[in-house]
């Protein structure tokens, strides 16, 4: 007989659904600072203590909660801010789940005083695991204060495996960042055992920005704005002399609400294409309005990723209106700006860049397929600080400049090795990077197609014996519209009759066994429909070869081909996901390890 099917009970339900909204102190800070806001506070105080690991207030002067519907707050699913399904597309609050605060009273304690404009005094609750311990009135301000202690009490393993107070702290100050960045007009503090952090009155964003940097910004930012239709974009970039070789100042808002988006990422980021130094990234401060009804933020509960209904068009506008303010700026004065005010499509082909990294010889599209081919000999110490430095900024896994030492590890030595016939190890000096092979190197030929496209500089290799394909109908429409950019790459294709198509020439270096198969690849609708969040034909295309000619799992890397993968890998514009946003990589803490072996 199978075992009878039982709804669990709420206690265990909601702990459940606390894993996965409140992952670590900061994801606290996020939901009680979002609250504060929603409740239309002024005044907004943030007090922690070791980092949250101990204690975690926060004080607002907004709306209070009503005493009778203080209890309900705690319960799963219980909301003031939506009411009905539509009134999600209308949305202008931060929150509408109704699941943070009952997920933080399940796996913490919690005591809230809450004050309206009409109480006479204040409401007190005090929850423990989940239970209600204690209720009376108390004598606190208008507003509402929530305090945190224990967190994860009963979650061992969440409290184990939190991370040092100095990266539980920059967590910490990443949300406050996002939050106090999103809305200059309400007055922030934060204080960490008992030392204040910031102190934030209400200014104009620049001086936000400012305050919260340093005051030196001031000359740093360039400003933008743009008004269409669809989006109003509003903020600034950071000029190209002064940027990072840290992610820490890339911010979208979309409609007051810190957003990450790949694709506007790639939109800023080719906006500034030619203008920084390699290893260098671009910082924004980008505020976006859009109709609420346009964009989906149902997503999981933590995620910071929307959906945009025009994505293509906006991805256009925002690239625009930031390479017409780096042009007006005088930041670089060969733009075209008829042009780019077209909006054309990513990865313009008639966009031209100053230099251009050839494609090398070796290692260009397959360097694994062919074991003829010759890698870049790498000395030991070429572990270059420039690579080094972005794989710090990945370490740290998140938007933060915080540049503490415990997350700089420099390793001497080069050591790696490979795992599994699929993983590539770097120990570092307290740390482990796992590297997935064959995603690092989609990355890589990704990057190093997309740029070909770009440049329409790739060499071409003629074909002794031109190859004869024969395409049917579909394929010879979706040819008409890709074939640009086929030849861009240093594909030479002839139409010999109706359906016969001669390949006469192809990329230098490319496997030549493999050309066919690559063709139909990219001409066959299917394989396109598949890919999603496209930006244009010329992703599209450098999605599929980077698939198709990426080493897969299972393929032995001699240590020449680790070191050269590596070098090529850190050297990407973007570390962290594959083409397809799967991860590439975790880091495994020493302090881990140490855990798991106690
Ligand atoms: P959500 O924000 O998704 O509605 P929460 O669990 O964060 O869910 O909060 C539940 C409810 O408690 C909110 O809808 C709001 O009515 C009330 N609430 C929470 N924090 C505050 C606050 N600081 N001030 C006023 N009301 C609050
Ligand atoms: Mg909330």
């Amino acid at each position: 007989m199978s075992p009878r099917i039982k709804l669990l009970p709420d206690n265990i339900s909601n702990q459940i659904a606390a894993g996965e909204v409140i992952q670590r102190p900061s994801s606290v800070v996020k939901e009680l600072l979002e609250n504060a806001v929603d409740a239309g506070a002024k005044n907004i105080q943030l007090i922690i203590k070791d980092s949250g690991k101990t204690l975690i207030q926060v004080i607002d002067d907004g709306s209070g909660i009503m005493s009778e519907d203080l209890n309900l707050a705690f319960v799963r699913h219980a909301t003031s801010k939506i009411r009905k399904t539509a009134d999600l597309y209308t949305l202008s609050t931060k929150g509408f789940r109704g699941e943070a605060l009952a997920s933080i009273a399940a796996i913490s304690n919690v005591e809230a005083h809450t004050r309206t404009s009409k109480d006479e005094v204040s409401h007190y609750l005090k929850i423990e695991g989940g239970k209600i311990t204690e209720q009376s009135l108390s004598t606190q301000p208008n507003g509402t204060s929530i305090l945190i202690k224990n967190l994860f009490f009963n979650v061992p393993a969440r409290r184990n495996f939190l991370r040092s107070d100095t990266v539980e702290l920059k967590h910490i100050i990443d949300e406050f960042h996002r939050v106090s960045l999103a809305h200059p007009d309400i007055n922030f503090s934060f204080f960490n055992n008992g030392n204040e952090l910031f102190d934030l009155s209400i200014k104009e964003t620049r001086k936000r920005i400012c305050s919260i940097f340093g005051s030196k910004w001031d000359n740093y930012l360039i400003p933008i704005s743009e008004t269409t239709s669809l989006t109003t974009i509003e903020g600034f970039v950071v000029k190209p002399e002064f940027s990072k070789k840290t992610r820490g100042h890339q911010f979208f808002f979309v409609n007051n609400r810190y957003i990450k988006s790949s694709f506007l990422h790639h939109a800023v980021n080719s906006a500034f294409e030619g203008l920084l130094r390699t290893g260098y990234y671009p910082g924004y401060f980008l505020y976006l309005t859009v109709d609420p009804k346009s964009i989906d933020i149902n997503i999981h509960p933590t995620k910071t990723e929307i959906k945009f209904e025009e994505e293509q068009s906006i991805y256009s506008i925002l690239r625009a209106a930031v390479k017409h303010s780096l042009g007006i700026f005088q930041v670089t004065p060969t733009l075209d700006f008829d042009q780019d005010k077209s909006f054309e499509i990513p990865y313009s082909l008639h966009q031209k860049k100053p230099s251009f990294p050839t494609i090398e010889v070796d290692s260009s599209f397959n360097p694994f397929l062919n074991t003829s081919v010759t890698f870049k000999k790498q000395k030991e110490e070429s572990w270059r600080t420039e690579s080094l430095n972005k794989k710090i900024d990945i370490n740290s896994n998140d938007n933060s400049s915080n540049n503490n030492n415990e997350l700089i590890d420099v390793p001497k030595k080069k050591r790696v090795f490979q795992l599994f016939l699929k993983y590539i190890v770097c120990p570092l000096q307290s740390s482990m990077v796992i590297i997935d092979q064959g995603r690092a190197h989609q990355r890589v030929l990704y990057e190093r197609f997309l740029s070909s496209i770009t440049s329409k500089k790739s060499l071409s290799q003629q074909l002794l014996f031109p190859l004869e394909i024969k395409l049917n109908s579909k394929q010879i429409n979706e040819y008409q519209e890709v074939k640009d950019i086929i030849e861009s790459l240093g594909f030479k294709i002839k139409q010999k009759k109706e359906s016969i198509f001669l390949i006469e020439g192809c990329p230098e270096n490319f496997p030549h066994s493999k050309i066919e198969e690559l063709i139909e690849s990219i001409l066959s609708s299917d394989y396109n429909e598949k890919i999603k969040e496209n930006f244009s034909q010329a992703d599209k295309i450098a999605k599929i070869l980077a698939k198709k000619l990426s080493i897969k799992t299972g393929k032995n890397l001699e240590s020449e081909e680790l070191h050269s993968l590596l070098d090529d890998f850190f050297g990407c514009k973007e570390t962290r996901v594959s083409p397809f946003n799967k991860p590439i990589f975790i880091t495994l803490e020493k302090s881990e390890i140490d855990h798991k072996l106690n």
